[in-house]
């Protein structure tokens, strides 16, 4: 059984230091509200942590994006949000980045698309996150976002209970 909570922060730093490893000048406002009373779950620990870890980057690459062209009182988040629900655990990551537009949406899932440049983007991230989540833990991903406001990636999954 593993607290997602632990995983979750542990790969928002991972990610933000291999951001600031890359460009010394960024900065980004972390916000984590991780819900103390959440269950842990049955998970393979390293394919969670890839999905934490992919999820994370995106969200640093996006608002690092958009940080190049809005305004000068634009101000970098990514925040992490965790919530027991009934018979299910739910993690948000939320940046307030490029977003994704409309036709774009059903798109980011798909092995090997990505808007990135060479070098920067595989297009594997997404797919392989939704893989391990949906056949891999019987779980959810699905993402919120509105063009330069916000993108929103949520995953559920299932509590389930030990049988000994
Ligand atoms: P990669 O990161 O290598 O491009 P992913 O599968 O992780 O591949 O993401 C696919 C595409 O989805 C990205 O290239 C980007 O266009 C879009 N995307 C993913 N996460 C975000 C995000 N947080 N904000 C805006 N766009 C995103
Ligand atoms: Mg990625």
């Amino acid at each position: 059984p593993t607290d997602l909570n632990a995983l979750a922060d542990e790969y928002l730093h991972l990610s933000y230091h291999g951001m600031r490893a890359k460009d010394k000048t960024f900065s980004v406002r972390l916000i984590k509200e991780l819900d103390p009373a959440l269950e842990k779950v049955e998970v393979v620990p390293q394919e969670m942590g890839r999905v934490l870890l992919n999820l994370f980057n995106n969200a640093f690459y996006a608002v690092q994006q958009r940080k190049r062209h809005a305004s000068p009182g634009y101000e970098p988040e990514v925040q992490v949000h965790t919530r027991q629900l009934e018979g299910l655990v739910e993690v948000r990551v939320r940046d307030n980045g490029t977003g994704i537009i409309g036709k774009l949406r059903n798109k980011i899932f798909q092995p090997f698309f990505t808007t990135k440049p060479s070098g920067e983007g595989t297009g594997l991230g997404l797919s392989l996150s939704y893989e391990i989540i949906t056949n891999g833990h019987g779980g959810k991903l699905q993402v919120e976002t509105k063009q330069d406001e916000y993108a929103e990636f949520i995953i559920t999954l299932p509590v389930r209970d030990l049988v000994i």
